[in-house]
């Protein structure tokens, strides 16, 4: 049987938001891969790293696992019609599941303000789009006047339904390590649904006795899109402080983020820290992945950064264990990626930012293409400055 199959709704037990398993939306999501990451772990001083690739899920993100369950939710229910307000792939995935399930679909996204590939997916899938001339923030209060005036399913990340569908990867994840619990969990944080349902999963999976303890959950935002960060930093969480969000990391292009509260929430129950990581930072973390043939969208490489922030800080020590989710398929943003191997990502006044122990890594690890005459001399003769070059870079 297709629930059967996906990785969401074979954990449909814990999951009572559908009567009839005949209403479910499914493209097999889920089931994803849990990677080790070796090199990644020794540059952030630690022993033991995993990574729960989330990018692996059908549209590429982990908007999928909450998609399945919302979508079905509508289906069930009768709605015509499925929206969201997205910075890409919250759009991609309902566009993909409403499309399954026979529902017409309309999305909202910034203009200009998102990658690609993932805007390439909603008109694939046959959405409606609509880009509208703001950030973000403004798609949701679009959004949230439309609902009132037309009858539509809203399947932004403050659906309760989608997070009930995000919180199963954190099941699969100690299936996957065979029920023994890791010390830390690291996700990025954008709109701040993602650790929040994930840290759900872990104590409920505690309150059911599967686990003897939950893993701390910390959550890493971009320092251009930090509101969380900043909040803990000057009231200590009180209020929430928006802020006009910035960041190449597009998928957490942030200010104003819905689920600050649950976030804030998961937080203190699991006790993980919340921290910020530039676009340097972003960046370089981002092509370790990479190097490793794992790969992400800049977003999810906010995990990395954030990891050897808090192993820095002493927060996470090098004998415990780590996994890392990531969020986002490395081919949902390669304009990113080229940009920055060829080193055309970066201001001149942000490349003077990255610091002396980073210079290197960075010539190191970026790829760029060379143009050559079709001659096997020029080939042999690049390949030697190359492996003079890296050796020379090369991080001992
Ligand atoms: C949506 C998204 C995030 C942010 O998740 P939130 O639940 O909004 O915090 C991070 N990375 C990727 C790739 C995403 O698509």
């Amino acid at each position: 049987m297709a629930v059967d199959q996906s990785g969401v709704w074979r954990f449909r037990d814990l999951l009572p938001i559908v009567d009839n398993p005949d209403n479910v939306v499914t493209l097999r999501e889920g089931n994803t891969p849990l990677y080790d990451l070796p090199r990644c772990a020794k540059l952030a001083g630690i022993d033991w790293l995993l990574a729960k690739h989330q990018g692996m899920n059908p549209t590429g993100s982990f908007k999928d696992t909450g998609m399945t369950a919302a979508l079905s939710v509508a289906a069930e229910r009768g709605f015509e019609w499925v929206a969201c307000a997205s910075t890409g792939n919250t759009s991609a995935a309902m566009a993909a599941y409403a499309a399954r399930a026979g529902l017409r679909s309309i999305v909202f996204i910034p203009e200009g303000k998102i990658a690609w590939g993932k805007l390439s997916q909603s008109m694939d899938y046959g959405a409606l789009t609509i880009q509208l001339k703001t950030d973000f923030d403004g798609c949701v209060r679009i959004l949230t006047d439309l609902v009132t005036r037309f009858p539509i399913y809203l399947l932004n990340s403050v659906n309760p339904y989608r997070l009930e569908g995000q919180k199963t990867p954190a099941i699969e994840l100690l299936e996957q390590l065979e029920w023994q619990v890791p010390e830390h969990v690291i996700v990025p944080g954008g709109n701040l649904a993602n650790g929040s349902a994930l840290a759900k999963g872990f104590t409920e999976m505690h309150h059911l006795g599967l686990i003897p303890r939950i893993p701390k959950v910390s959550i890493i935002q971009a320092e251009g899109a930090n509101p969380l960060y900043r909040s803990l930093q000057e009231n200590g969480g009180k209020e929430l402080i928006p802020v006009k969000a910035n960041t190449r990391a597009t998928a957490i292009r942030i200010g104003n983020p819905a689920s600050w509260r649950k976030a804030l929430r998961a937080l203190r129950t699991t006790g993980g820290w919340c921290e910020q990581a530039s676009e340097q930072e972003i960046a370089l973390a981002k092509a370790q992945i990479g190097a490793e043939g794992v790969g992400c969208e800049p977003a999810s490489a906010v995990t990395l950064a954030g990891l050897k922030k808090l192993v820095a800080q002493g927060k996470i020590t090098r004998e415990e264990r780590v996994v890392l989710v990531l969020t986002g398929h490395t081919l949902k943003d390669s304009d990113y990626t080229i940009n920055y191997h060829r080193n055309e990502l970066f201001t001149e006044a942000e490349n003077a930012g990255i610091s002396a122990d980073d210079q290197p890594l960075h010539a190191a690890l970026r790829k760029p293409p060379i143009v050559l005459e079709p001659e096997s001399d020029a080939v042999l003769r690049a390949l030697e400055s190359h492996m003079k070059l890296t050796h020379l870079t090369q991080p001992a």
